[in-house]
């Protein structure tokens, strides 16, 4: 089959390195002017005139990158199978609708307001009761348009500076750690489910991933497949999908966001699972046997940020992988992850911290377990 991506980053990058295997092909269709997958067939088409040449190409359709209009995807379904479908996308790049679909399945979220202006914000903030987090309705990834208010008084500078016309407010939550959980949905409903990963995030942006995790309790990896499961029903959703958490002491979890698509947390299954998020993923869009989900051994994920580290001496690290993306250096761009493996948790909290020595822009390692 040949597989037709929209957006041609990295994750497209490395959704044709697990294809080829499987004897795929890939053409990427890019609406930004700036491909970088540099691999497989790249229409570049940032004015949509091309869509009917990458059309004809493919078999079908999935993505990337979700911050694409709608009405595009919905067009590419008239002609191709899309999975994810449309309706999925939808949900997932607006959080108003993904706040209301957590809430009609009732999985837990932080306590929320949208807002339409920055009276609203000052509102908001004083009735969830500081400090509160104002995230933009749309376009928000990395931390992007975001702000932490810790009194009312800064409504109107974190409207100005945010500078979109409806926010979302939430309460801010004193977690114990964030974790995300990945499932695969295939075309004939059946659901696999990772283990969950613990998610150290700076700035916004992810830097370290570590999965399965030592102290997490059956009970919780169990009520975060019961919440992903639902959410990939009541989709109808065909693929794998992202569901980023916050985990408070009593091990209870509220629902952050989540991704229509392949994620950052889920790269430690490239070496550290039976089967790649990757490969999963186009299993399932293609309507084959889901692999197994099981992890191989303590895994840790590590970002490489904005600088490139000393290469040769990360690959020296036993049980280490670096994928890189073939990116240029930028401040805060994401170029390449390592993924170490080790027999023990301890061992691979040393092995992470000498990758950490060796990046330029690595943060220290704060996992939220003890060894
Ligand atoms: P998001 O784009 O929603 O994933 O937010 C980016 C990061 O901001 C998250 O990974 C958290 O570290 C932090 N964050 C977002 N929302 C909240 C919240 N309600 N309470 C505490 N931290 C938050």
């Amino acid at each position: 089959m040949n597989i037709g991506v929209l957006g041609a980053g990295q994750l497209g990058r490395m959704l044709a390195l697990a294809g080829y295997p499987l004897g795929n092909r890939f053409t990427f269709l890019d609406t930004t002017g700036s491909p970088s997958a540099g691999i497989g067939e790249v229409i570049v088409d940032p004015h949509n005139e091309h869509l009917a040449t990458f059309l004809e190409k493919v078999d079908v359709v999935t993505y990337e990158f979700e911050h694409l209009p709608v009405e595009l995807v919905r067009e590419i379904e008239q002609h191709k199978p899309v999975y994810p479908s449309s309706k999925a996308i939808a949900v997932c790049q607006n959080r108003v609708e993904e706040k209301a679909l957590f809430d009609r399945l009732a999985i837990p979220t932080p306590a929320y307001r949208v807002v339409e202006s920055a009276e609203a914000l000052a509102q908001a903030a004083e009735e969830l009761g500081c400090p509160v987090v104002a995230k933009s309705v749309t376009e928000g990834y990395d931390g992007k348009g975001q702000a932490v208010l810790t009194s009312a008084d800064q409504a109107g500078d974190a409207w100005a500076s945010i500078g979109h016309s409806q926010l979302i407010v939430e309460a801010f939550v004193d977690f114990v750690r964030e974790v995300s959980i990945i499932a695969v949905r295939g075309r004939d409903g059946e659901v696999v489910f990772y283990p969950m990963a613990e998610n150290q995030h700076e700035g916004g942006i992810l830097r370290y991933s570590v999965a399965p995790l030592p102290d997490l309790d059956d009970s919780v990896q169990a009520l975060a497949d019961g919440y992903i499961r639902q959410l990939l029903d009541e989709l109808d959703y065909v693929g794998v999908l992202a569901l980023e958490l916050f985990q408070a002491k009593d091990g209870s979890l509220l629902a952050n966001e989540m991704a229509p698509r392949v994620h950052n947390s889920g790269h430690w299954t490239m070496d550290g699972a039976a089967t790649s998020q990757f490969e999963n993923h186009l299993r399932a869009i293609q309507g084959l046997p889901l692999g197994s989900t099981e992890a191989m051994a303590p895994t840790c994920m590590v970002n490489v940020i904005g600088r490139e580290g000393d290469n040769a001496a990360l690959l020296a690290i036993p049980h280490a992988h670096l994928h890189r993306y073939d990116k240029g250096e930028r401040a805060g761009r994401k170029l390449a992850h390592i993924n170490v493996l080790a027999d023990s948790h301890a061992e691979l909290l040393e092995k992470v911290r000498r990758c950490q020595t060796l990046l330029p822009e690595a943060p220290s390692v704060k996992w939220s377990f003890t060894l």
